[in-house]
């Protein structure tokens, strides 16, 4: 038996049940690892080693339990791992950025979901993922959603959620072509770039987007024109354009960039193209511009920033990005289970903020799980107050 435990309570002397936050930080790094690791109690054979951890409320512990036959180098990097969590056992402070997690968008597109399949039942086909977070993909897939890469692995006449990243007009007309029943979840200011796009292109200009290659709300948006967008990433690809007419430019952006990076690109366009045209109001959306703006307000006080979000999710990688040219040290993260011990060393402040497709309860986990860790002392910094909602598409069921 080579697996190790990661306690997630254990009996103190007097028999009480102590709770272990920490457990599945400490069983995310044994299986990085390459220790097998479960969250749980202790078997009864097992050999345990815990401690009690110092906190400001409930008492706490963190420990692991050991099978007496497991592989020794197992048991020895096990009681490693064991001891670099131990060595980062005390007080922090977590600076909460505000806002942070879920959007608008976000929140429409997940109930899209959630409502076809409550009013059509299972299987409810999704185009791509939903929204770029493992975690929503994962229980909407439990809840009987079913993602596809291509229209073509949707059977003919089912339903098909468009996601969150919006599409082109080609796979529109794929849809129609397989008969597919079409629930529309994409965010309504991503459509407001589409339109900016068909615009500047009927009116004959060549329009540079500024997004990434490759991300699907730059595919949508391209598919909107595809003989007259080109796509750039940074200022060295404005170096390099070359446009025919230069006096009709127009430009578009992606609407997950960070703020600062676009200024920059905008500026050089603007320095090339002198009569550069562009949307009215700004294409990177409020709850982009938002999150940024709340990391920059406890990026520079924190040791440490951690941002909840998926490797794909633009705007999440933005903030990552952001906190770093700040001069503070960043990481991203699915959940608690990501954060290593060393990454705490010597951090007594954390800054934590969640990207705009992840799920508010992963905040809640990562807190939890510090608190493991030591007393936990969350200091809220929002910087401004959302409000903004999205009225649900028709075909998903909007009353
Ligand atoms: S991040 Fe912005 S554009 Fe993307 S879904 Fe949210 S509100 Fe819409």
């Amino acid at each position: 038996m080579n697996q190790v435990t990661v306690l997630t309570h254990l009996s103190d002397p007097d028999d009480r049940i102590v709770d272990c936050p920490a457990a599945p930080m400490l069983a995310g790094e044994l299986r990085r690892r390459g220790v097998p690791a479960v969250c749980g109690v202790s078997p009864e054979q097992d050999r345990m080693f815990a401690v009690a951890v110092p906190t400001d409320g409930d008492a706490a512990g963190l420990g692991v339990a050991v099978p007496g036959d497991i592989e020794p180098r197992l048991a020895w990097k096990a009681r490693d791992v064991l001891a670099g969590w131990l060595s980062v056992i005390g007080p922090r402070t977590v600076l909460l950025a505000g806002p942070r997690s879920f959007c608008a968008g976000v929140d429409r597109a997940v109930e899209v979901v959630r409502r076809a399949l409550r009013d059509r039942g299972s299987p409810v086909y999704v185009r791509k993922q939903i929204v770029h977070n493992v975690h929503v993909v994962g229980e909407l897939a439990r809840l009987g959603a079913v993602f596809v890469d291509d229209l073509d692995e949707v059977p003919r006449g089912e339903t098909v959620v468009f996601s969150a990243h919006g599409v082109s007009p080609a796979v529109r007309t794929r849809a129609a072509e397989r008969e597919l029943s079409v629930i529309d979840a994409t965010c309504p200011l991503v459509s407001k770039v589409h339109v900016e796009a068909r615009r500047f292109a009927a009116r004959g200009d060549t329009v540079v987007l500024v997004g990434h290659v490759g991300h699907e709300e730059v595919e949508g948006t391209q598919g909107e024109a595809p003989h007259a967008i080109v796509l750039v990433q940074d200022v060295a690809d404005v170096a390099r354009l070359r446009i025919d007419d230069p006096g009709k430019v127009s430009y578009l952006t992606q609407t997950t960039l960070a703020v600062d990076e676009t200024t920059d690109v905008v500026d050089a366009l603007r320095a090339r193209y002198p009569h550069l045209r562009g949307p009215a109001t700004d294409d990177i959306c409020y709850a982009s511009t938002n999150r940024q703006e709340s990391l920059l307000a406890v990026a520079d006080e924190a040791d440490l920033v951690l941002v909840i979000g998926s490797v794909n999710s633009s705007n999440s990688v933005r903030l990552v990005e952001l906190a770093r040219r700040q001069g503070t040290t960043a990481h991203l993260i699915d959940d608690a289970s990501d954060i290593r011990s060393a990454w705490l060393t010597g951090v007594r402040t954390v800054g934590l903020t969640a990207g705009a497709s992840a799920p508010e309860q992963l905040v809640d986990g990562v807190i939890a799980a510090l608190r493991g860790l030591g007393p936990v002392d969350v200091v809220a910094r929002t910087t401004t107050r959302e409000t903004l909602r999205f009225g649900l598409p028709s075909a998903a069921g909007a009353s």
